[in-house]
């Protein structure tokens, strides 16, 4: 094991240098980096997969940034939206699958008012389910009230912690506005999730540095790491992109720093190799989201290229990586699986 893993493993702490040097490293030390990831997965959040049930529930999205699918300017995108009550039916559906947690997102979509979000918010708690929700940018008193009608969790990517290239991906958006949203939202007590994107264009290795770096400053709950994966109808047609690997070792790295949070294996993963979200499992990951989304709409919700299990019921979705996560010796989280249930060491509630 190279000394800088050792540290890791015992220490939860590197330099950026150190960093670097593990981003930049040979397929040896990458073996041995994602295998120390996996052991430090299972010594602080155990062998448990947690699996938030996915609700992709409007594709109509505001911003235009430049890598993704769903942006403003993407006129080939077959565009939808789901009404408040179909997707209270779609969660009480999840519910009945098993799921304990659903994720809704979206793209910025104005329809999706504070008063018609809060509806369908505490509707879906009277269900019982934890509710995540990832719909973007918003005020502190919009954060507030989304927490007031009964959401836990929120998902925010900071995208990228160059804040150059991330004015140049995302123009009209703000990257202290992000962060800031990402302080609010901790300040209102949510569980709070980042992540990134790796291998976007002009993307250096020392700035995925600074991006595992923020999330261990940041002290988020929860970190989405996924490749870059370049959308045919968007400016970023023809970029290289697809860093899988590097992407497994940027999210191992943050397992190493950040031992107690959610890691998702994200669907990116997945689009890149037909096993890579149980690679991804194995390299430091512990929750997945199924996609509980109708098919009538799921293959319209395409932020990239390759998304697997478009054509499948979202029973399908579940039942198919329940059988691959037994096969590698995991077991499906019983409860919420949120880390505050981790440290009180209850998370089977
Ligand atoms: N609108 C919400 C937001 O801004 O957080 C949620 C939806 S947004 C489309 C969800 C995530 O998709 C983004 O945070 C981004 O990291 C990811 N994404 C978008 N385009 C992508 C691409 N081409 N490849 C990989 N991930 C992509």
């Amino acid at each position: 094991m190279h000394e800088f893993i050792d540290k890791a493993v015992e220490t939860h702490n590197l330099t950026k240098d150190e960093l670097v040097f593990l981003l930049n490293s040979n397929k040896q030390i990458a073996k041995d980096l994602l295998k120390a990831a996996d052991e430090v997965r299972k010594r602080f959040v155990g062998d448990e997969v947690h699996l938030r049930g996915l609700i992709e529930f409007s594709n109509i999205c505001k911003n235009n940034c430049l890598y993704c699918g769903i942006r403003k300017d993407n006129r080939n995108a077959t565009r939808y939206r789901m009404q408040p009550d179909e997707i209270i039916f779609l969660a009480e559906q999840a519910k009945k699958y098993g799921f304990k947690t659903i994720v809704m997102q979206s793209g910025e979509d104005l329809f999706f008012t504070t008063e018609r979000m809060c509806y369908i918010i505490s509707n879906i708690k009277k269900l019982d389910m934890a509710i995540t929700l990832s719909i973007g940018e918003k005020s502190f008193e919009e954060y507030q009230a989304y927490k007031e009608a009964g959401a836990d969790r929120y998902l925010l990517r900071i995208e990228t912690t160059d804040k150059e290239l991330y004015h140049r991906l995302d123009p009209g958006m703000s990257w202290e506005n992000r962060k800031r949203c990402l302080e609010d939202l901790a300040v209102l007590g949510y569980e709070v999730g980042s992540g990134s994107m790796v291998g976007l264009p002009n993307q250096t290795i020392s700035s995925i540095a600074d991006d595992i770096l923020f999330f261990k400053e940041m002290n988020i709950d929860m970190a989405g790491i996924g490749p870059f994966i370049p959308h045919k109808d968007t400016p970023l047609a023809n970029a290289t992109g697809r860093a899988f690997a590097l992407s497994l070792k940027t999210m191992a790295l943050t397992r190493l720093l950040l031992p107690d949070i959610n890691i998702p294996a994200t669907t990116a993963m997945e689009a890149l190799d037909p096993n890579g979200r149980i690679i991804a499992l194995q390299s430091g990951a512990n929750v997945i989201m199924p996609n509980v989304t109708g098919c009538e709409y799921k293959k319209f919700y395409e932020l990239y290229p390759g998304k697997t299990d478009i054509n499948d019921t979202p029973l399908h979705c579940k039942t198919d990586i329940g059988i691959k996560i037994n096969a590698i010796g995991r077991t499906i989280g019983k409860g919420y699986g949120n880390r505050g249930d981790f440290l009180k060491n209850v998370s089977n509630l």
